[in-house]
């Protein structure tokens, strides 16, 4: 049979980690931790409640979600001035950032990030017909804000994104570099967004502040947000952003009709009510990172600072016999990013412990 398939999607398989019963799965940045059963129980609740009302579409504005996320990232960042009309959701911040592709990008427009990055970035901008550039980050995988900005003025994207803690290295974005970046930005004639995407921000260490904090001063500026991560509810797909209301309000028009369904919608605020008991591990992840940095780098491996909840670690002179060697002893990890390195999640005590033998194990 012949399909008419795009012609830029000939040959190309689905996006996806391997997601394999291993001891240890330390390769999708996973909170290791299940919910408590208490907050079990008061999602199952309210999911139960939501069955009830099926028959019905669900609130297509999800408004009582977003009070509660607004109040959640008010407090956890510290700012004061988040509405509800301040915040959109979707399943997943991969969701929401679709939507912003599909409001903010599409034929003859750019988007611009800086490698190694999330690996999702250019599937948004390949299903929405956007262009996708690329540019490298420095050595250290910082940015290099000068050249960054600008790329922003030679190219002129209509979205630039980056990902603070950023995935793979770890590495988090300074205030005044997201702020030279906005600065360039609100100089793109026609306008340009810039999406800081902050999935891993309840990781980062004491004193690293939040982009949200720029968001009043700052229009163009989007965070996006996560349950998948520090909150331990990757399986409930809720991902979400905080921007001005007219940023909001162009993703309203993009979205599918009652995109979020009800049984989502009840999760995510049942989860939301029990954010303390679901991040009660957040501190003892941080520790374990904190001690998986040093450990590396006491076998002679670079480790860039890490405000996430994992580790990015080289030089490996065979990464894939070393992926393969730690997968045989039952530990899934990550190859991602420039030859020679990897990255590894910060699972429980017990993980770590099996992932730093397993490594020595193949590397000695
Ligand atoms: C894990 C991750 C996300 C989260 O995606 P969800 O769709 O919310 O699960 C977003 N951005 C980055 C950089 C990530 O690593």
């Amino acid at each position: 049979m012949t399909l008419p398939l795009r012609p830029e999607l000939k040959g190309l398989s689905p996006y996806g980690a391997p997601q394999e019963e291993v001891a240890a799965r330390l390769n999708v940045n996973e909170n290791p931790y299940s919910p408590p059963p208490a907050v079990v129980d008061a999602i199952a609740n309210a999911v139960h409640k939501a069955a009830r009302g099926l028959n019905r579409y669900p609130d297509r504005d999800f408004m009582a979600l977003r009070v509660d996320l607004a109040r959640y990232l008010g407090a956890e960042s510290h700012v004061d001035f988040l509405e509800p009309h301040n915040i959109w959701a979707a399943n997943g911040s991969n969701e929401v950032m679709l939507h912003l592709h599909q409001a903010f990008g599409g034929p003859g427009r750019i988007t611009l990030t800086f490698s190694p990055t999330y690996s999702m970035y250019p599937e948004y901008a390949r299903d929405t017909l956007t262009e996708y550039l690329s540019l490298p980050r420095r050595e250290d995988f910082h940015l290099d804000i000068d050249l960054s900005v600008a790329a922003i003025r030679e190219h002129k994207p209509t979205l630039v994104i980056v990902a603070s803690p950023n995935n793979p290295s770890g590495t988090a974005l300074a205030l005044d570099d997201v702020k030279a970046l906005a600065a360039a930005c609100a100089e793109v004639p026609g306008g340009s967004v810039l999406v800081v995407d902050e999935a891993y921000a309840e990781f980062r260490r004491r004193g690293v502040p939040s982009a949200a904090s720029l968001l009043p001063e700052t229009p163009h500026l989007v965070v996006t947000r996560t349950m998948s991560k520090a909150f331990g509810l990757a399986g409930g797909r809720l991902g979400y952003l905080a921007a001005s209301r007219e940023v909001v309000n162009a993703l309203t028009v993009v979205r599918l009709p009652y995109h979020l369904s009800s049984i989502t919608q009840a999760a995510a605020r049942a989860a939301l009510a029990h954010h303390l008991e679901l991040q009660a591990q957040v501190d003892e992840i941080r520790a374990e990172r904190d001690d998986t940095v040093d450990w590396l780098r006491a076998q002679g491996y670079t480790v860039p600072e890490t405000d996430a909840n994992f580790a990015y670690f080289g030089p490996l002179k065979d990464r894939d016999a070393v992926f393969r060697g730690l997968l045989d002893r039952g530990v899934l990890i990550r190859v991602v990013g420039p030859e020679g390195w990897m990255r590894v999640t910060i699972g429980t005590a017990r993980e770590m412990a099996m992932f730093r033998n397993a490594l020595l194990e193949v590397t000695s």
